[in-house]
């Protein structure tokens, strides 16, 4: 009893030093009191501080106020006497209604008060109304059409140019180019499309529900079975049984036909749409003005990044092999559905400890200032917790972060909405709610965001602890928040994030490298209660152990993405697991499994449709930069600026293969995006060799 009440005294001391040492910004964020909360009565201002929202009926004004906006935009553009640049007037058009419409979407999935729901799902759906309206609105499209082909009454520059064909290029997606007749027939395909990919994505997760006979009675306990019905829901990837891994990936992907069907209308639709809009493939249409240009370049790519990882690959399935022959006294091939299991196994017999020991080191407070502290070194950027009103946001434990420059002040907000709660989409998020722009009076538009993650609550007195995968996911979406709030784009058409798909991951996926970094992660990674740092060699060995079995990982999203470009390469002559069959046997390393229909589970095909390999290259580019600039010094002031400058700033703006080229002052081409890839690859195998 006195020995426990000792104990108790001796933490609280330490407790109280604690809060002497940690910053305001960690101490806000490991901050286990509810630090505001959001009374109705006394609301000082509305949602995002916009005064109409202190009731949900604000979006109503809003909306109005936009639409009349909409209409005196639309005549001045269409005007014989028009005083401004064209795009200017697009981008306002744009700025009017995104700054309802997005601010609406994201209340609409994250706010817990119904009433507020359905107000800004109205808005959400008066809002793309009134979009679809102007998609077909002829006369707006041929003043921009002019201007774009025969130049404008003003000067222009490059910027101007390229972001009026983006205009432009959004206005022909919905065919109001073509004859009347065709253009029907595109809007009839773009709706078709919609309703496929919807059923499709709601079938890609639906359990499988079996008869318990199916099952061997030795492995039936591993399920759930109700009235004799077992339901499999996943792969079961963490089961030590191989029989039990075997059996549910093979019920998992058991060919549906009803998927089957949905996902050949789907490719099928997406065929006759990019014809009927004057494209070769679905895939043309879809890489147009992307960072490779073409899907030609895409193939290139993946095809140079297969030949060179399949020797690497091969050392990672052989290691997994001998895992596998020394789990069992017969001799089992490695299958497909060993990876997951065999990758998580590996991971913890190296670091041999579980990963819950390296919680405590990366409370979200330390996790809060090891980015603050990397954006001070790299760009003179201070991340600091403001002070909400009460009214200004939509759930208790919401902050608010300024991001302020040394110089130039305060460049835009982040509000932060990290805990898990009911109703709350489990998905780490970036929310665009207001993007950067010029303003005709000279002043910046200020950019806004909301980074969504569902950590779990506090408990007790101790802060939020994350996991190193969570510690990952945060600084992954902080590049997100970062690319919004450094980008200082003329138009919020292309502000932060707005830019081609295959460069939008850049800043995220490069966020995971300092992440990664032992140099950066000591610097942030202290015990909550003793600020101790974490012991060097386990530092090192949670770094590198990132990098295990990295071939045969990124050898999967080769298959992934070239199966996808396949998909939407043309008309299809083969059925869609034919054409898996074969892509799997030239581009993975272990076997295609008979009676299993992977691709009809692969719901990306829908959102991504052609541009799943944008994931790769981002993460090549990724690479490169990190390569070139930061693996020297991750802090390097220089080379931050650089990349501050020369790449975030320009959010969409600039052509994306022209911004990368001219930063990275080498062509950007399939070659140089798979060897950057395959360098990288190289380079986490001789860390992990070293760490061994
Ligand atoms: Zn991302």
């Amino acid at each position: 009893m006195l020995r426990t009440f000792q104990r108790q005294i001796f933490r609280n001391v330490r407790g109280d030093r604690r809060l002497n040492t940690w910053s305001p910004l960690a101490t806000t964020f490991n901050s286990t009191n509810e630090n505001h909360s959001i009374n109705l009565l006394k609301k000082e201002t509305g949602l995002f501080g916009i005064p109409e929202l202190k009731t949900e009926d604000g979006f109503d004004t809003l909306k109005n106020h936009a639409l009349a906006e909409v209409n005196v935009l639309i005549e001045e553009a269409t005007s014989k006497d028009r005083k401004r640049k064209m795009v200017e007037i697009f981008d306002e058009l744009s700025n009017t209604l995104c700054k309802v419409a997005d601010m609406a979407e994201f209340i609409r999935v994250a706010h817990p008060d119904q009433r507020y729901v359905r107000a800004a799902e109205d808005a959400c759906i008066t809002i793309s109304g009134v979009v679809e309206k102007l998609n077909t609105h002829r006369e707006l499209y041929d003043s921009l059409k002019q201007v774009t082909s025969n130049g404008d009454i003003q000067m222009t520059s490059d910027i101007d140019n390229h972001v009026a064909k983006l205009f432009l290029f959004d206005f022909e997606q919905c065919g109001i180019h073509l004859p009347e007749k065709q253009r029907r027939r595109v809007v009839k395909l773009n709706d078709y499309i919609l309703q496929v990919g919807q059923k499709f994505m709601a079938g890609a997760v639906t359990p499988r529900t079996v008869n318990a006979d199916v099952i061997p009675d030795v492995i039936r306990q591993y399920f759930v079975t109700e009235n004799g019905q077992i339901l499999v829901q996943g792969f079961y990837t963490d089961s030590s049984n191989t029989a039990v891994r075997e059996a549910a990936y093979k019920l998992f992907l058991f060919p549906d036909k009803e998927q089957e069907h949905l996902l050949h209308e789907l490719l099928h639709s997406r065929h006759l749409l990019a014809e009927s809009c004057g494209f070769t493939s679905y895939a043309h249409r879809a890489v147009k003005g992307s960072t490779v240009k073409s899907p030609v370049v895409v193939k290139e790519f993946l095809n140079i990044l297969s030949d060179n990882l399949q020797p690497k690959a091969i050392q990672d399935f052989q290691e997994m092999q001998k895992m596998k022959n020394a789990e069992s006294r017969i001799k089992q091939e490695l299958m497909p559905w060993d990876t997951p299991y065999f990758m998580a196994k590996a991971k913890k017999a190296w670091l041999n400890t579980s990963t819950a020991e390296f919680a405590p080191y990366f409370s979200l407070g330390a996790c809060m200032e090891g980015l603050n502290f990397l954006t001070q070194s790299l760009y003179r950027v201070k991340l600091e917790s403001v002070p909400v009103l009460s009214g200004e946001v939509w759930a208790n434990n919401v902050h608010k972060l300024a991001v302020i420059d040394e110089e130039e002040g305060i460049l835009g907000y982040i509000y932060c909405d990290f805990y898990e709660r009911a109703g709350k989409p489990n998905q780490d998020c970036h929310f665009t709610i207001q993007g950067g722009k010029q303003l005709s009076d000279g002043s910046y538009q200020t950019p806004i965001v909301v980074l969504m993650l569902s950590l779990p609550h506090p408990r007790w007195s101790n802060p939020c602890l994350l996991s190193p995968s969570s510690v990952d996911n945060l600084f992954h979406e902080m590049g997100h928040a970062l690319h919004s709030m450094l980008g200082r784009t003329k138009y919020q058409h292309v502000t932060g994030t707005r830019c081609s798909t295959d460069f939008a991951e850049v800043p995220s996926v490069l966020m995971e490298y300092f992440a990664s970094d032992p140099r950066v992660v000591s610097k942030f990674a202290k015990h909550f209660q003793t600020q101790e740092p974490m012991l060097e060699n386990l530092l090192y060995k949670l770094c590198a152990s990132k990098n295990i079995f990295y071939a045969s990982e990124l050898q999967n999203q080769v298959f992934y993405s070239m199966l996808d470009q396949v998909y939407h390469s043309g008309k299809l002559t083969k059925s869609t697991t034919e054409i898996l069959e074969d892509v799997q046997k030239e581009y993975y390393g272990l076997p295609y499994v008979k009676n299993t229909a992977w691709q009809l589970r692969f719901s990306h095909l829908v959102g991504y449709g052609a541009k799943y390999y944008s994931y790769l290259i981002s993460r090549a580019i990724a690479a490169w930069i990190w390569q070139t600039y930061f693996h020297n010094d991750p802090f390097s002031r220089s080379a931050g600026n650089r990349y501050r400058r020369e790449c975030l700033a320009y959010g969409g703006g600039k052509p994306a293969s022209l911004l990368v080229s001219d930063f990275l002052n080498k062509e950007a081409n399939a070659d140089t995006f798979a060897k950057s890839l395959i360098n990288e690859v190289d380079m986490k195998n001789l860390h992990v060799q070293t760490i061994k």
